[in-house]
């Protein structure tokens, strides 16, 4: 009796082990997708100065030397090598979005280059290097039945597609045009933007149509159609989760998601086997919904270091608690996620409020909002929090 009830058990502990591990993977890979990175601006800067001053320099040698059909000429290519790069990154990324329409997947964010666009806001700068060839894409099954691996791959496969048919491709179709075209100076110089900007979708090719990882170990598209393939089988709970906090990330307030990923995080929040993002999501929930008494719940069911400044905001914002919101405070250690940083300092600043100190209560949240405007996405959810506590 005893001996099958040990046996029962430990098969209950190995399958939420493999539940767990499953919902972990599976939570780390989907906001990895599109997450930007940001690059040591100066390296940047000196590349791209290093860069102008040599086309300048191309320029003027070329119009010195020459007549001015060639000047023109060359200062088309010049025009060529600056945007072509652009247009490169751009093509890449409708490539993305065209396979998410294509699987039938909602297209939130198409990004290139310091250009964000969440499609229905206004669009949105971003000095962020983004993840990816310097933009990204980001999209998610609208139900949970399209939320399949092999739609995941051709998501993934839109991009490196686009660049291949813009670069390699698109070289060889030049070099099938008569030579003759390269004696005409503005021929010669439409043809060098055409090269260039063929060269741009070469490299943005060569850097993701072969399985690798970049900068901190993120897969590149190839290595995540891999990872997509062979994902382990996991449950809606845990993908829902996933996509969740993924979109959360990049700024889609939880009244826009997918109603079954509202559901999947309520449930989730609920559920003693659900990862530690869970209980966070569903409070976000809440809030964004106005439902107090549901953020209370998931504030209090939330562990760990996320818990206490959940449990922290819930005393100083809806309670009007300045110490029992301290004593929150007062051991929670950095979580090195955005959302849980920005409420901290929420409600940091309704506690300055409380005791007084309103310039200081101002400050905290001009900060907040200079980093919110730094995220590298329109950010409804947190805008909105921002503005409510000014008011309060
Ligand atoms: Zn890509």
């Amino acid at each position: 009796m005893c001996g099958v009830g040990n046996a029962i058990a430990a098969k209950i502990r190995s399958i939420q082990r493999r539940a767990l591990a499953s919902r972990v993977r599976f939570a780390y890979r989907a906001p990895m997708r599109h997450r930007p990175v940001t690059q040591n601006g100066l390296q940047g800067a000196v590349g791209w100065l290093a860069a102008g001053v040599g086309l300048i320099a191309v320029v003027v040698i070329t119009a010195l030397t020459s007549s001015a059909n060639n000047a023109f000429g060359a200062g088309l290519l010049f025009v060529g090598l600056l945007v072509g790069g652009f247009a490169s990154i751009v093509i890449h990324e409708l490539g993305h979005a065209i396979a998410a329409w294509l699987v039938g997947w909602r297209v939130w964010i198409i990004s290139a280059l310091p250009v964000v666009v969440r499609l229905g806001h206004k669009p949105h700068f971003s000095t962020k290097l983004a993840h990816d060839v310097g933009g990204y894409v980001l999209g998610s099954p609208p139900t949970a039945k399209l939320d399949r691996p092999w739609r995941s791959a051709i998501f993934s496969a839109g991009g490196p597609i686009a660049s291949l048919l813009t670069g390699p491709l698109f070289i060889y179709w030049l070099a099938t045009m008569p030579p003759q075209n390269w004696e005409d100076p503005t021929k010669a110089g439409l043809l060098g933007v055409a090269l260039a900007f063929g060269t741009y979708g070469t490299l943005s090719a060569a850097w993701t149509a072969w399985p690798a990882r970049g900068w901190g170990g993120r897969p590149n598209d190839a290595m995540m159609i891999i990872m997509a393939l062979r994902e382990p089988k996991s449950s809606d709970e845990a993908r829902g989760a996933g996509w969740a906090g993924a979109l959360f990330e990049f700024g889609v307030e939880p009244s826009a998601w997918p109603e079954w990923m509202r559901d999947v995080v309520a449930r989730a929040g609920h559920s003693p086997w659900a990862q530690s993002s869970a209980p966070v999501l569903a409070f976000m929930a809440a809030l964004d919904a106005n439902r107090e008494a549901d953020a209370r719940a998931a504030a209090e069911r939330s562990a760990q270091e996320p818990g206490k400044v959940l449990r922290a905001y819930v005393a100083a914002c809806l309670d009007n608690d300045v110490k029992a919101a301290e004593l929150a405070l007062q051991d929670a250690k950095p979580t090195g996620w955005n959302a849980i940083d920005w409420l901290r300092a929420l409600t940091e600043a309704r506690i300055f409020d409380l005791r007084g100190d309103s310039a200081a209560a101002q400050r905290a949240r001009d900060d907040l909002a200079s980093e919110i405007a730094d995220s590298g996405a329109p950010q409804p959810f947190w805008d909105r929090l921002l503005v409510d506590s000014a008011q309060k």
